[in-house]
């Protein structure tokens, strides 16, 4: 299986192989096509797997093939979440680079940073969210980000948002949404993580790489 083969928008296609990425690894092989047709995942895989954009490129593209005939629309389209301020910068990062020149904006909703910038950016219309439950659960307290266009709802380090206590925080972003396509990507796929995801969902794939 080749990138050109997943009909990916060219840009997109451009954009990858700008960076190097020449062939999809294992997980990408597996998980691109299965988030392109909308399915929710469970997927187990580590840091340096090219997990990231085993989640970001199917994202990337159903943005830019919705985003080029609604320009309008201003609400967030898909969310990340992520443990800590660290991996929802290299995230959002990653985003760019792979999201460059396509309708596809994104925030970052963290901690440490001042509230009012992620506010006003959020407010100008993005598609990604990439945040740690925290900082989104005080938006979305305040009533400053509205969530009921999401889509895709990516919790990454699953394995590891459960040992930080993340998991009622989650539940309660999730709550938020209305059924949105669920990508979970966890190192170790122990019983809590399975207990998690069906609590989301009836239906998950796994996917074990
Ligand atoms: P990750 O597992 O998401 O942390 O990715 C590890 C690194 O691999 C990142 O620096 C990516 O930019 C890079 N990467 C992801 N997919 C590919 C690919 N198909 N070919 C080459 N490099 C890649």
């Amino acid at each position: 299986l080749s990138f050109s083969s997943c009909s990916l928008p060219q840009k997109l296609l451009q954009n990858m192989e700008a960076a190097g990425y020449e062939m999809p690894t294992a997980v990408q092989m597996q998980a691109i096509p299965a988030a392109m047709t909308g399915k929710s995942l469970l997927v187990s895989s580590d840091t340096g797997t090219g997990k990231t954009a085993s989640f970001l490129v199917p994202i990337i593209s159903q943005c830019a093939c919705i985003g080029l005939g609604n320009p309008d629309c201003k609400k967030p389209w898909a969310i990340v979440l992520e443990p800590t301020r660290e991996l929802c910068i290299q995230v959002e990062d990653q985003a760019k680079v792979l999201g460059k020149g396509l309708p596809f904006k994104t925030a970052l909703v963290v901690g440490g940073d001042p509230l009012a910038g992620q506010v006003y950016r959020i407010q100008q219309g993005v598609e990604l969210i990439v945040g740690t439950p925290g900082r989104l659960i005080d938006l979305l307290t305040k009533h400053d980000i509205e969530l009921d266009e999401v889509k895709v709802f990516v919790l990454d380090e699953v394995d590891c948002m459960l040992q930080k206590g993340f998991r009622d925080q989650v539940m309660q972003i999730f709550a938020a949404l209305s059924q949105p396509q669920l990508l979970m990507y966890s190192a170790t796929i122990s019983s809590d993580v399975e207990k998690m995801a069906s609590s989301m969902t009836k239906s998950i794939t796994v996917i074990s790489v």
